[in-house]
């Protein structure tokens, strides 16, 4: 008989509500089956004085909601998890920047968050912890007492050693990680730099079965590539919302055809490249001036942090210029909409669109990229164009894919997936969906738990 499972992310579903996405419903599919603790911030920036955790009882699972101070949310989140950790994860370290303080502040609330989550658990318990928010949690439960099974799962990216170490404590993270039993990556070219800098640097060695043994303890890793509800976004695609999300589009777009890109407005993801790449295939093409529309939707994140309103600035002016270059009275080859859409909406426009532009200059996986596929018409799919650093890239080989960064394979690729037949697009569409429903989110969460499992099992 299984204990309960205590899961750490940093944000929870919300308790009360039913959750929302794939990932959410995972989560709490994996948590109602077996009871547990889902812990996470609270969202909410309190005094001091009155910083708690909340606990709200579901069923048979309850979520515990901790507080943040504004110090901490300006020097643990915004400061070390997402000016240092985010930048450098994604092989960005020209944006990173390394403040002492901001590491004080992320140790000290893992800290925080690992004793409580110490004293939430029982002895037959699982733990499972989630991403850059949380890499030092494991350790801080260990030193807390914990000693029971407790796996990680990076939603990130993990960079080549040669990147990871640019950052000041990547020593201090690194020996973090290894108080888990199982630290699991989206790609297995994650799961490799990561097993190369604990044996180059840190001296690890590899046991017989691949278990490493470094800093006096044994762990495994492996790669769990995420998936997504294929099912579910299929059927949005054709429910009531996505249907009428692609009708409202479709009377604008007329008979043209429909590139979409949607991504949180985040430098990896490629997005003045893509415009770039775009221009550049108008410029190519005259034949196709008036004749497609790209429909970029990119909602704003992170906007504290200087490099994200860089970063809309430069989008702003790009489409600008590429539409004032490009545009005719009665079309305009450029709409970009920086805000967010439900999932449902989304899903009827990926189902309109004659190519799926997912270009990220890194990115640990890329839901939307599987999203696309899912919620294609079979009959006559769109074509998806995906750059080689997505994670999503080493189970997606069928779709079109492209080294971002080079702007006229970009280009070209792109027009190659609009004037693509229709019996490639399908071809190519089968591969993929058949890989997207293969490895969905319900096979993700089974196969990282029952690895967890195993390993408590074996002992
Ligand atoms: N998403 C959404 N509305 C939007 C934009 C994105 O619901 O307006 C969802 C999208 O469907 C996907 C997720 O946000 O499930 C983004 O995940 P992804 O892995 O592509 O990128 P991330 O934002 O996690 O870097």
């Amino acid at each position: 008989m299984k204990g309960r499972l205590i899961v750490a992310s940093n944000r929870t579903a919300s308790p009360g509500a039913p959750p929302v996405g794939g990932l959410a419903v995972a989560l709490w599919d994996a948590l109602s089956e077996r009871g547990g603790v889902w812990f996470g911030w609270s969202g909410d920036t309190v005094e001091r004085e009155t910083r708690g955790v909340r606990l709200f009882a579901e069923g048979n699972v309850d979520f515990a909601l901790a507080d943040l101070t504004e110090g901490e949310l300006q020097g643990y989140y915004l400061g070390y998890a997402n000016r240092a950790l985010w930048p450098v994860f994604h092989y960005r370290v020209d944006l990173a920047q390394f403040d002492e303080h901001d590491f004080a502040s992320y140790e000290k609330v893992n800290r925080r968050f690992g004793r409580v989550l110490a004293q939430l658990t029982r002895p037959d318990d699982t733990v499972w912890v989630h991403d850059y928010h949380f890499l030092m949690l494991g350790q801080e439960m260990r030193q807390s007492g914990w000693d029971g099974p407790m796996g990680f799962f990076l939603h990130i990216p993990f960079p080549a050693p040669e990147i990871f170490t640019a950052l000041p404590q990547h020593q201090r993270l690194a020996r973090a990680l290894c108080a888990f039993d199982l630290v699991g990556f989206q790609t297995d070219r994650d799961t490799a730099n990561f097993r190369r800098y604990l044996t180059e640097y840190c001296s690890a060695s590899v046991e017989p079965g691949g278990a490493i043994t470094v800093f006096d303890r044994t762990l495994r890793t492996a790669s769990f590539p995420i998936g997504i509800d294929a099912e579910e976004i299929a059927a949005l695609a054709e429910s009531e919302e996505g249907r009428s999300a692609a009708s409202r589009l479709g009377k604008i777009i007329d008979n043209r055809s429909l590139v979409i890109g949607v991504d949180r407005m985040d430098y990896s993801k490629g997005l003045p490249q893509r415009m770039e790449a775009f221009g550049r295939m108008l410029d190519d093409h005259e034949e196709l001036q008036g004749r497609v529309s790209f429909l970029q939707i990119a909602p704003p994140s992170r906007e504290a942090v200087d490099a994200y309103q860089d970063l809309r600035e430069q989008l702003d002016r790009l489409t600008g210029r590429i539409n004032g270059d490009h545009a005719d009275l009665d079309w305009v080859p450029i709409r970009y909409l920086a805000r967010s859409y439900p999932r449902a909406a989304l899903s009827g426009l990926y189902r309109l669109a004659r190519v799926g532009l997912v270009t990220p200059l890194y990115d640990g996986m890329n839901l939307v990229a599987k999203e696309f596929v899912a919620a294609q018409d079979p009959e006559d799919p769109g074509a998806l164009v995906l750059s080689e650093f997505a994670g999503a890239a080493e189970q997606l080989a069928g779709a079109v894919l492209v080294n971002p960064h080079d702007i006229m394979a970009t280009a070209d690729a792109i027009h190659a997936a609009i004037v693509m037949p229709v019996e490639d697009r399908r071809a190519r569409w089968e591969a993929l969906n058949a890989a997207v429903r293969e490895k969905d989110i319900a096979w993700w969460r089974n196969e990282f738990l029952a690895a967890l499992d195993a390993i408590r099992t074996d002992g």
